[in-house]
C-alpha cells in the first residue's frame, strides 16, 4: 500500500524543486516553434479571490499542454500596480500607495505561487515601479511625437468623491463613476488626450483575428460609426459672425420635411442667437439641464421638452425659415451638437413636434399612404414627396447629398460616437505625464534621455480635486528642456490604462534597461497568440491596447496591428446565488481551499465547473468530489497491480487512444470541463480493470502513464510526485503529449439497416471491420428477414458499406 495522498507536502515539494531546477524558465533562443499565452494580469487590490484563479487556471493548463505539444511557451505573470482604487485603499488605512501596493503585490504573487503555474517569474513586470513607467512615459512621448497626445480644454467627466477627472469608458450605469459609484458631473479642464479616434475606422475592423463576436459588436458600437452627410442651415442673425448651422444626418433624403432645428443647450451659439423676449427661459432650462446627466438626458423614457429661442435659420434646400430650438436630448459632444428634425420620419421628433404643435410633413411615402396625415413617424425607406425637384426620387440619399455637395451646402461624411481618449489624472498615484511647461517655449516633451520623470515619494497623495503633485515643489521646479528658463512640470499623471496598453510587449524583454522592448524577442513572441480575461474590458483595456498597437506599428516599431490574435473571455464563478463580492461577503478565498485539500484539487474542480466562458456555482461537496477524485488517481496508480490474463489488453488500449482522442480536442477547442469528465470516466473504467485484472502487467503500467501524461496539464503536482514514484524520468511536464491510434478510436461497430425490396425489415449491431460476404450472410440469416425471402428467387444483394444490405427478390 503506498503512502496516502497528502498534496500540501507534495505541492509544496515540487513548487520548490520546479523553481529551483528553472523548470519554466523561457528561453528566447529555443528551436521549437513559440506559443505566446497571456492572461489579464490582476490588479493589486489585494487578496487573490477565487475569481483570478477561474481567469488563471485554466489557461496556464492550456499553457502547459502547449509546451507538451512541442511549443517553446510564454506564460508570464505581472502586476498592474498604479490607479485609483490602490490609491483609494492606501488612503482610507493612512498608508503610502507605495507601500500598500508592494505588500498587496507579495501576498498576491506569493497566491499567484501556490496555483502551481508555469510563469517565469523572472520576467515578472510591475507597473508602478521607475524601470516599468520609463517606458510608459517613453510610450507617451512617441505618441506625442506622432501628433496622437494633445492637451485640449474639454468638458470632462469629474468624479466628486474620487476627485479625479475619469474617461468615458469609466462612467457607467446611470452616469456613476466605475470606481465608487458616485454621480459624475461635468467640468470644463485641460486635459491631455491620446487621439484614438484616428483608429476608429480600423479598430471597427478585426482582420486575422479570432475574437467573440460579442466584443466585436461592443468595440462597433462603442465606436459607433455612422455613414452619412454634413447640411448646413444658414443663418442670418443680426451681430452673429456665424453664418451656417451644420448638421449631421444619415437621411438627407428627409431635409424637404425639417420644420424645427434642436441645438444642445449648452451649444456655443444659444445665447448669440436667443431672442430677448426668450432670454429668462432659456436660461432657466439651460440651469435645469446642467443638473441632469447625459444617461437622463438620452433616456428614452423621459419626456422630450425644449424650448424656442426666438431665432431661425435657413433650409437651403427649399429657402423655409426653421426655428431654432434648444432641448436636452441633444449633447454638445456628439455630433454638431445641432440636430435637423424631421418629425414625419424620426420618432423623437414626432414626439417633439407633436407636444408644441409643430408640423408634420410627409417628405418619403410609406407603402401604403392614402396622402394625408400619419399616425406615427415612418422611417423606413421610400419614394420623397412633397420635396420640390426631388420629388418621385426613389434614391433620395444620394441624389439630395450630391445636389448639396454640387452647391456647397453639404458634404457626404462619417460620424462616430467615439471621443479621444482622455488620459490626464489629477492624482497622485500614476506614472508622471513627462510633460514641462517653459513660459517662452510653451509644452516642452522631456528629452527620453532624462526619462523617468520620477514620482516623488513625499509628495502629500491626498486627493484635492487638484494633482497633488501641483504643491510639491521639489517636482514642479525644473529647467526647460530647450531653452534652459525656470519651468513647470506636468502634475497630473496619466490613466492606469496607459500601462497595460502595452505590458505584453515588456514580457518579451522584461529587464531591458535600454528599450520598451527589444526588436528581436518582440518580434520572436508578438503578437499575444491567446489571450483571456473578463469581458468587462471590452471598451477600456481591449480597445485601447488595440489602439496602442496599431499607433507604434504606423510607427514602424512592431510589423504587426492586432496585439491578441486569439481572445478567450471566462465566465464568472457565483457563489450562494450570487456574484461574489467582498461588499456582499461571498468571497470564496482560495487560500483556505489550498490549504485543505491542495491546489491540485482546487484548479481541477475550476475546470469542471461549467463551460469556461459561462463559468458555474461555487459548491463545497462539489470541491469535496473532486477531492475524493485525486485520491482515486492516486491509488489507482500506486496500489499494485496483479494482472490474471491479457484478454482485454485490446479494449483497454482502444478506451485509452479513445480517451487521448477526446481530452486532447477538448483542450484545443478550451472545453475544459468535459475534459475533466473524459478523464474521470477513464479512471472509473481503469478501476473496474483493475478488479477484474483482465489485462497483463504491461498493458496496465503503459495505461497509467498515459493517464498521468493527460492528467499534467490539470493537476501538475500530483501528476509529477506519481510519475516519479512510478520511476519515469523527470520531468512529467517535459515529456510528449500522448497522440492516439487513429484506427483505434474509429467507431467500432454501426447498425447495419437490412432491407428487401427497399423495405426496411431489420437492423442489427456489426463490427466496423465486416466484409461484404459476411454482411450479406448476417442479412439473409435474421429471423425477421427470413419469411419474406422464403420461396422466392433472390435476384440481387446490394451491399452499401458501413450502411445497409438490400436484397433484391423476385
Ligand atoms: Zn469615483
Ligand atoms: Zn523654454
Amino acid at each position: 500500500m503506498a503512502d496516502r495522498y497528502n498534496p500540501q507536502e507534495i505541492e509544496k515539494k515540487w513548487q520548490q524543486k520546479w523553481a529551483g531546477d528553472k523548470l519554466y524558465e523561457v528561453n528566447d533562443n529555443d528551436p521549437r516553434p513559440k506559443y505566446y499565452a497571456l492572461t489579464m494580469f490582476p490588479y493589486t487590490s489585494g487578496d487573490l479571490h477565487i475569481g483570478h484563479w477561474y481567469n488563471n487556471v485554466p489557461i496556464d493548463a492550456y499553457a502547459r499542454y502547449m509546451r507538451m505539444r512541442g511549443y517553446n511557451v510564454l506564460h508570464p505573470m505581472g502586476f498592474d500596480a498604479f490607479g485609483l482604487p490602490a490609491e483609494n485603499a492606501a488612503i482610507r488605512r493612512g498608508i503610502h500607495p507605495f507601500t500598500w501596493t508592494m505588500q498587496n503585490i507579495e501576498n498576491m504573487r506569493r497566491q499567484l505561487k501556490s496555483i502551481g503555474a508555469v510563469y517565469d517569474w523572472s520576467r515578472e513586470v510591475i507597473t508602478c515601479l521607475p524601470d516599468y513607467y520609463l517606458w510608459t512615459q517613453w510610450f507617451f512621448l512617441k505618441l506625442y511625437e506622432a501628433g496622437l497626445a494633445y492637451r485640449a480644454k474639454a468638458p470632462v467627466n469629474w468624479c466628486p468623491n474620487c476627485q479625479t477627472v475619469l474617461a468615458n469608458e469609466q462612467v457607467v450605469g446611470e452616469d456613476v463613476c466605475e470606481r465608487c459609484g458616485t454621480a459624475v458631473v461635468r467640468r470644463d479642464l485641460e486635459q491631455w488626450f491620446f487621439r484614438i479616434t484616428k483608429y476608429a475606422d480600423e479598430l471597427m475592423e478585426f482582420e486575422g483575428v479570432d475574437w467573440p463576436e460579442r466584443i466585436k459588436i461592443m468595440q462597433r458600437n462603442w465606436i459607433g460609426r455612422s455613414q452619412g452627410t454634413e447640411i448646413s442651415f444658414g443663418l442670418d442673425h443680426p451681430g452673429v459672425d456665424e453664418k451656417e448651422i451644420r448638421v449631421f444626418t444619415t437621411r438627407p433624403d428627409t431635409t424637404y420635411g425639417v420644420t424645427f432645428m434642436v441645438l444642445a443647450p449648452e451649444h456655443p451659439l444659444v445665447m448669440k442667437l436667443t431672442t430677448h423676449d426668450k432670454k429668462a427661459e432659456v436660461e432657466n432650462y439651460i440651469t435645469s439641464s446642467r443638473r441632469q446627466s447625459e444617461i437622463e438626458r438620452l433616456s428614452t423614457e423621459k419626456e422630450k421638452d425644449g424650448v424656442f429661442t426666438g431665432a431661425y435659420c435657413i433650409n437651403r434646400l427649399n429657402g423655409k425659415k426653421v426655428p431654432i430650438w434648444i432641448a436636452d436630448y441633444v449633447l454638445l459632444s456628439y455630433g454638431t451638437g445641432a440636430v435637423m428634425a424631421v418629425p414625419a420620419h424620426d420618432e423623437r421628433d414626432f414626439a417633439f413636434a407633436n407636444k408644441y404643435n409643430l408640423p408634420v410633413p410627409v417628405v418619403i411615402a410609406p407603402l401604403d399612404w392614402d396622402g394625408g396625415e400619419i399616425e406615427a413617424a415612418y422611417t423606413g425607406p421610400g419614394t420623397m414627396v412633397n420635396s420640390g425637384q426631388f420629388s418621385g426620387n426613389q434614391d433620395g440619399i444620394n441624389a439630395v447629398s450630391e445636389y448639396l455637395e454640387e452647391k456647397g451646402w453639404g458634404r457626404r461624411t462619417v460620424s462616430y460616437k467615439i471621443r479621444d481618449w482622455l488620459i490626464s489624472r489629477q492624482r497622485y498615484w500614476g506614472a508622471p505625464i513627462p510633460m514641462v511647461f517653459c513660459d517662452k517655449c510653451g509644452i516642452v516633451p522631456i528629452p527620453e534621455k532624462d526619462l523617468p520623470v520620477l514620482l516623488p515619494e513625499d509628495a502629500e497623495f491626498k486627493p484635492t480635486g487638484e494633482s497633488p503633485l501641483k504643491y510639491n515643489e521639489k517636482f514642479v521646479n525644473t529647467t526647460c528642456p530647450k531653452c534652459g528658463s525656470p519651468a513647470k512640470r506636468e502634475t497630473d499623471t496619466m490613466d492606469t490604462f496607459a500601462c497595460s496598453s502595452w505590458y505584453y510587449l515588456r514580457y518579451c524583454s522584461p529587464r531591458n534597461d535600454a528599450a520598451a522592448f527589444d526588436d528581436k524577442e518582440v518580434k520572436m513572441w508578438c503578437p499575444v497568440d491567446f489571450y483571456t480575461g473578463g469581458a468587462e474590458h471590452a471598451v477600456m483595456h481591449l480597445l485601447y491596447v488595440r489602439f496602442f498597437t496599431k499607433a507604434i506599428h504606423d510607427m514602424g516599431l512592431v510589423d504587426f496591428s492586432e496585439p491578441f490574435k486569439k481572445l478567450f473571455n471566462q465566465g464568472t464563478i457565483i457563489f450562494g446565488k450570487h456574484k461574489m463580492s467582498k461588499s456582499r461577503g461571498n468571497v470564496v478565498n482560495p487560500d483556505y481551499y489550498v490549504a485543505e485539500l491542495g491546489a491540485d484539487t482546487v484548479r481541477t474542480y475550476l475546470m469542471f465547473i461549467g463551460p469556461w466562458d459561462q463559468g458555474g456555482e461555487w459548491d463545497d461537496s462539489g470541491i469535496s468530489g473532486m477531492s475524493r477524485w485525486m485520491n482515486r488517481i492516486w491509488k489507482l496508480a500506486l496500489d499494485g497491480y496483479r494482472s490474471a490474463g491479457a484478454q482485454g489488453d485490446d479494449e483497454l488500449a482502444r478506451m485509452t487512444h479513445q480517451t487521448i482522442k477526446k481530452v486532447t480536442e477538448d483542450i484545443e477547442r478550451v472545453h475544459f470541463n468535459t475534459m475533466v469528465a473524459a478523464l474521470m470516466e477513464f479512471t472509473n473504467y481503469l478501476h473496474k480493470v483493475k478488479e477484474a485484472r483482465t489485462v497483463d502487467k504491461e498493458a496496465w503500467e503503459s495505461a497509467i502513464k498515459t493517464l498521468l501524461l493527460l492528467l499534467a496539464p490539470t493537476v501538475p503536482h500530483l501528476a509529477e510526485e506519481l510519475w516519479k514514484q512510478k520511476g519515469y524520468e523527470y520531468s512529467v511536464h517535459n515529456q510528449a503529449w500522448p497522440e492516439w491510434d487513429k484506427a483505434l478510436v474509429a467507431h467500432d461497430e454501426f447498425t447495419l439497416v437490412i432491407q428487401v425490396n427497399g423495405k426496411l425489415r431489420d437492423k442489427v449491431t456489426v463490427p466496423v471491420s465486416i466484409a461484404e460476404d459476411e454482411a450479406k450472410k448476417i442479412a439473409a440469416e435474421q429471423e425477421k428477414v427470413k419469411p419474406y425471402l422464403e420461396g422466392r428467387g433472390v435476384v440481387k444483394v446490394i451491399y452499401v458499406p458501413g450502411k445497409l444490405v438490400n436484397i433484391v427478390v423476385k
